[in-house]
């Protein structure tokens, strides 16, 4: 792990600079030292980004395309490397690591192809002297932050349609985790992005530096990735300039299973949804629904698979959840559970924090849970799955859309009538059907409500980086 940290270039702070450490959640490792640049940091890049934006734009889609493929490759070849560094810093298993590597790489391929695919449109001009077209443009310096929960896979996600359409970007990585946004970028300069096509600005605080994006007129663009709340006040920041903002937010995904659907796949889709990365993903199952006819046999079965989940430091083998990113999300979901506990949840596994040096909890399974409850109002971020009880379809599907959220949902279900009603009144800007897992660089991923502003993946994701001219040619 550490000899991956050790070929890390630049990490070490620029002396006399303020810095700030980056920790190992599992163990509570110092890590690394990085220099935190504040506004003057994050002005000098905007600037850098902004001279380097227009020769960028210039190169044919083919040009762009090339560095992207180069980028995509040099990731895939150093995917061991950037996975330890991941796990070293943000504390997900190993395994789960590599797979986020693969699906950072995975967008720099997909976006590396789509570069070549922007189309313009021609239209039928209302009279006969004239021709009327369509030409796309990028829309120039994009400012993006993104979370901790997906270190490389967020930054990949947000980048690389952008860079695809020609825009130039600065990007401040989360706080706790940097390191793997360090790794990718060294690698992006091995394949060659001109000078100033892309900046990564180290900060420990995220405020000074986003309020210097989001009101620096150089940037056209926000791109973030994050809570809801801190969604809210960039929206805020950004309105003077009527800045153009994609974000993607918070969720509160129900996770619904009908009688007629097959248990075992239930279970199966139920502990991916909700214990992937710990339960720390904006998509995580948050609220359960079981229907009566087959609750009881749920969560047996779910209870005796979450039992078997076994927590521990990423880097060993078998650890199917590491710890928590820190001490404040433990705090959250002991609230939650403790406020259930009070209103009549049942306690069927875990429940309790594991004595160690790292931030772990043990996978939780609660029952008896209603809708006034903390754990199915907010989104827990956490090893903790709530499961309610529900008698019909109406009354469910009511109650999942019953919140400020629409990122995710799921649902397991057999009957094709039910199946297509159920996916057509969820509100929710993506739903798994039989499935607990969806992301993918092919899909639009995104949400609607408070959930977010835009889709990051597929073609859409492209057209997102795209502005869109009108030309009227007249005297024809
Ligand atoms: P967060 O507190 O909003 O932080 C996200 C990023 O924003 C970090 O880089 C953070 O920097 C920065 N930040 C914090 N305050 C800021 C401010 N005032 N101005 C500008 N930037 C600021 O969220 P988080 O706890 O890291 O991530 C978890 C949240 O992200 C969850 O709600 C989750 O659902 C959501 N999420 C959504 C998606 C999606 O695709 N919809 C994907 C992943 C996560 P510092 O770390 O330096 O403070």
């Amino acid at each position: 792990m550490f000899a991956a940290l050790d070929r890390l270039p630049a990490l070490g702070p620029v002396t006399g600079e303020p810095t700030f450490s980056v920790y190992n959640p599992s163990t509570g490792a110092l890590l690394a030292e990085l220099p935190d640049m504040g506004v003057a940091h994050t002005r000098a890049a905007i600037e850098k980004a902004h001279a380097a934006q227009a020769e960028w734009a210039a190169l044919t889609a083919r040009d762009r395309s090339d560095v992207l493929w180069r980028w995509h490759q040099l990731i895939v070849n150093h995917t061991d490397d950037l996975a330890a560094i991941l796990t070293a810093e943000m504390g997900k298993p190993l395994a789960e690591a590599k797979s986020e590597v693969s699906h950072a790489a995975a967008y720099l391929q997909w976006y590396a192809e789509e570069a070549n695919r922007i189309y313009g449109e021609t239209i039928s001009a209302p009279s006969t002297d004239r021709r009327m077209l369509v030409i796309k443009q990028p829309i120039g310096v994009v400012g993006t932050i993104t979370p901790w929960n997906f270190p490389a896979s967020m930054v990949a996600r947000k980048i690389s349609p952008a860079l695809a359409a020609g825009c130039a970007i600065v990007l401040k990585p989360a706080e706790q985790t940097p390191l793997v946004a360090g790794a990718m970028f060294a690698l992006a300069e091995v394949a060659g992005f001109p000078d100033g096509v892309i900046n990564l600005v180290y900060a420990s605080e995220g405020a000074d530096v986003g309020l210097e994006l989001c009101t620096h007129p150089m940037v056209r663009k926000i791109s973030f990735t994050g809570s809801t709340e801190v969604g809210r006040l960039l929206m805020r920041q950004c309105s003077d300039q009527v800045k153009k903002l994609a974000l993607e937010l918070g969720g509160n995904a129900p996770f619904i299973v009908f009688d007629d659907a097959d248990i075992d796949a239930a279970v199966d889709g139920a502990i991916q949804a909700k214990f992937r990365n710990g339960g720390q993903t904006c998509v995580s199952a948050n609220r359960l629904y079981i229907q009566s006819g087959v609750h009881d046999e749920f969560a047996e079965k779910f209870v005796e698979r979450v039992r078997q989940l076994s927590v521990g430091d990423g880097f060993d083998p078998g650890v199917a959840i590491g710890p928590l990113i820190d001490t404040r999300a433990l705090a959250k979901i002991e609230a939650h559970i403790a406020d259930a506990l009070e209103k009549g949840g049942t306690i069927r596994c875990g429940g309790e924090r594991i004595v160690a040096d790292g931030t772990f909890f043990a996978p939780t399974v609660l029952t008896d849970i209603t809708s006034t409850m903390r754990v199915a109002q907010e989104e827990t971020f956490g090893p903790l799955a709530a499961i309610i009880h529900f008698e019909d379809a109406e009354q469910v599907v009511r109650e999942a859309n019953d919140t400020i959220y629409g990122l995710a949902a799921y649902f397991y279900a057999s009957n094709l009538k039910r199946v297509w009603r159920v996916a057509e009144a969820l509100e929710y800007g993506m739903v798994g059907i039989n499935t607990g897992r969806m992301s993918s660089e092919a899909a639009p991923f995104g949400g609607i409500k408070q959930s977010g502003i835009g889709r990051e993946g597929s073609r859409h994701g492209l057209e997102d980086y795209l502005e869109m001219k009108y030309l009227c040619m007249g005297g024809i």
